[in-house]
């Protein structure tokens, strides 16, 4: 599975979106076949005209997918695409625009340096479930310089740190992270489920699963 693929299930995973492979591609979701570049209209896939969202080739195959399930699933999906959309309206959920800085939408210093080590914390523990990697604290290291490593990247991308940021704020978020009576430490394992409970919010972890995504410039793989 691509990294793309594997981003946009984990996103469902949050949003509680039943997974479909179409998702991201244009295919059909019953055999798969993929829509041609610059295809004519009649290469052009269908839509499901319910949910609005599931793809496919030809009538034969949304009559046979929908037998095979996607009568429920076609439900679940309008339903949490309604939710996802909602949440965007209401700016829960990062709008994708380029020239957004998450970072400068949270109201104070100290939350955005602690979503800042959040973001890799949960980085390193997804590198570990999905790719087997083992870095910074998971091979059982000092994990100070590969999260020393996390903020070069991060101030070498455009979009990512907040306007406010600089040398004495980057130490300061240094001590932060290595602070063991700070939650937010670079010292402590932490799993999604641990994300969604400390911040109360069942999105959080796809937010911070973008933001690493910007500054390592790749998703997970
Ligand atoms: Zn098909
Ligand atoms: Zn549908």
């Amino acid at each position: 599975m691509d990294s793309d693929l594997l981003f946009a299930k984990m996103l469902a995973e949050d949003l509680d979106l039943p997974f479909d492979s179409t998702f991201l591609e244009p295919i059909c979701a019953h055999c798969e076949r993929r829509e041609p570049e610059n295809a004519t209209k009649e290469q052009k896939l269908l839509k499901c005209s319910r949910c609005q969202d599931t793809l496919y080739c030809s009538r034969e195959c949304q009559l046979a997918d929908w037998k095979r399930g996607h009568k429920v699933k076609c439900k679940l999906i309008a339903s949490a695409n309604k939710a996802f959309n909602e949440a965007v309206q209401r700016e829960e959920v990062m709008p994708s625009s380029p020239d957004t800085v998450y970072l400068d939408s949270i109201p104070t210093e100290e939350e955005a340096m602690d979503q800042l080590i959040d973001a890799y914390r949960l980085r390193v523990e997804d590198d570990y479930v999905y790719n087997a990697e083992n870095r910074g604290l998971y091979g059982l290291q000092d994990p100070y310089p590969d999260f020393y490593h996390f903020l070069n990247l991060a101030e070498k991308r455009t979009g990512v740190l907040p306007k406010w940021w600089n040398k004495t704020k980057r130490k300061e978020c240094e001590r932060r992270a290595l602070n063991e009576d700070n939650w937010c430490c670079i010292a402590f394992a932490i799993e999604k489920s641990d994300i969604q409970e400390h911040y109360k919010d069942s999105l959080m972890p796809m937010k911070l699963r973008m933001l690493a995504q910007k500054i390592y410039g790749r998703g997970l793989m």
